[in-house]
């Protein structure tokens, strides 16, 4: 399966910073990304454009959002929808990364609305999940990651999943190991990714849950991330503060 490294960038960068960096990547990249490897950057809203037009024609590199509102359009202030994002050059979306849920209260009910929207709207769907420390320490892992894939995905298992196996993508993100420097362990990430490829086994079927990718976000950097993506059941990486800067990125594609 091909490995996805993503890039969340946040709330960071302004559209001249972001054009340096995606010139920076597409210049490195002209040929393509290296061999199976594509490279996926989440940008704000407002850098979209700008990430996709240096992209343009380049293979194996994408451009996604990172948040938008399920409905098609109408009175959502302060929302975006799918067919702006589309618009602007993004054909994959995140949906319940923890920073949606946790500080803005995104509920599993939401998330799972937006998953289904944004399937239907003909977008890739990285889904994001994973535990609080608290859950952890709790032994709350695979309730969490249960409730979290089963919220999501249980509805579109005969539906929309059925007819387009290759549309979504799962990020194991422990909360825990989100901008803290503190990354998991190979064994807790060997551990929560056989939990979670389980869980989609008995929710799709084991064919279809095999070849959705199953990446590991938290705390990723250009010195860990060989390490990580050499495990066995990890199919990518989504990294946040070491996407930041296109040096560290362009390390970690290539690690
Ligand atoms: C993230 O935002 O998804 C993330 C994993 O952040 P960081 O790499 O900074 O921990």
């Amino acid at each position: 399966m091909r490995k996805i490294i993503a890039a969340n960038w946040k709330m960071n960068k302004t559209r001249p910073m972001a054009a340096e960096f995606a010139g920076q990547l597409a210049m490195a990249l002209k040929e393509g990304t290296p061999e199976g490897r594509l490279a996926l950057v989440f940008p704000p809203f407002t850098d979209i454009a700008a990430v996709a037009d240096a992209f343009a024609g380049i293979n194996n590199l994408a451009v996604g959002g990172q948040n938008f509102y399920p409905a098609e359009k109408g009175a959502f202030t302060g929302e975006i929808s799918c067919a702006m994002l589309r618009d602007a050059g993004a054909n994959w979306l995140l949906a319940g990364h923890s920073e949606r849920r946790h500080v803005f209260g995104e509920t599993d009910g939401l998330i799972a609305q937006k998953t289904a929207f944004g399937l239907e709207q003909g977008f890739k769907v990285m889904l994001c999940v994973g535990e609080t420390l608290e859950e952890r320490n709790n032994n709350q892992l695979n309730g969490v990651l249960q409730r979290q894939l089963s919220s999501a995905i249980q509805p579109l298992a005969n539906g929309i999943l059925s007819k387009s196996p290759d549309q979504i993508a799962v990020a194991y993100e422990p909360v825990w190991a989100i901008g803290t420097g503190k990354v998991a362990g190979p064994d807790e990430i060997r551990e929560a990714h056989a939990a979670a490829r389980k869980i989609l086994s008995d929710l799709l079927g084991n064919s279809y849950a095999n070849s959705v990718p199953l990446l590991y976000g938290g705390s990723v950097n250009a010195k860990n991330a060989g390490s990580i993506i050499a495990l066995d059941n990890v199919d990518g990486l989504l990294v946040g503060g070491a996407s930041l800067e296109a040096p560290s990125f362009l390390d970690i594609l290539r690690a």
